[in-house]
């Protein structure tokens, strides 16, 4: 059995838009690779950083991500194993990044209690979340301010033609 610990940089993005392994991002592997019959055995503990945005509130999430990876390598190719030895080299990196992409978040959040953005003015809601905001937007109180248009300034002109009368 042999033992590796390297630390290798991300040879380019793992992930999607939304959250991702970027290029260059330092990827640590613990490694132990022990040979079977057919082909080599292969177990590793992957940690490294996936850096995006929270789906809710849009600021920039960093996840520490901790994989743990156990495959056989084949000495032939073979159907039943996704990776095969090449020559005598057994390249990790497909690996490494199809374990990565699958523990990566479809949602990734700053937090899980996120609020999100407020609907109105955008401002971040856990930093801001007890703010107010003067003019209501409730349709109900748009149709009461249209009332103290023309039709308010005619009852008005009533009241006093009724006042004049009374005199
Ligand atoms: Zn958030
Ligand atoms: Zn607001």
């Amino acid at each position: 059995m042999r033992e590796r610990v390297v630390d290798v940089p991300a040879p380019d993005g793992w992930g999607n838009a939304v959250i991702a392994v970027r290029e260059g991002e330092p990827v640590h592997l613990d490694m132990r690779l022990e040979s079977l019959h057919d082909g080599v055995l292969v177990s590793a503990d992957v940690s490294t950083v996936a850096r995006g945005e929270c789906v809710r509130c849009l600021i920039d999430v960093e996840l520490p991500l901790e994989v743990e990876i156990r495959e056989v390598f084949a000495y032939s190719r073979d159907e039943a194993f996704d990776y095969d030895v090449q020559g005598t080299q057994v390249d990790l990196e497909p690996m490494v990044r199809d374990a990565v992409v699958l523990a990566l978040p479809f949602q990734p959040v700053c937090q899980d209690d996120c609020t999100g953005l407020c609907p109105e003015c955008g401002v971040r809601l856990l930093d801001n979340p007890d703010h107010e905001h003067e003019t209501p937007v409730d349709p109900r109180w748009a149709a009461l301010a249209g009332l103290a248009e023309p039709q308010q300034i005619d009852v008005i002109g009533a009241k006093s033609d009724t006042e004049e009368e009374k005199r």
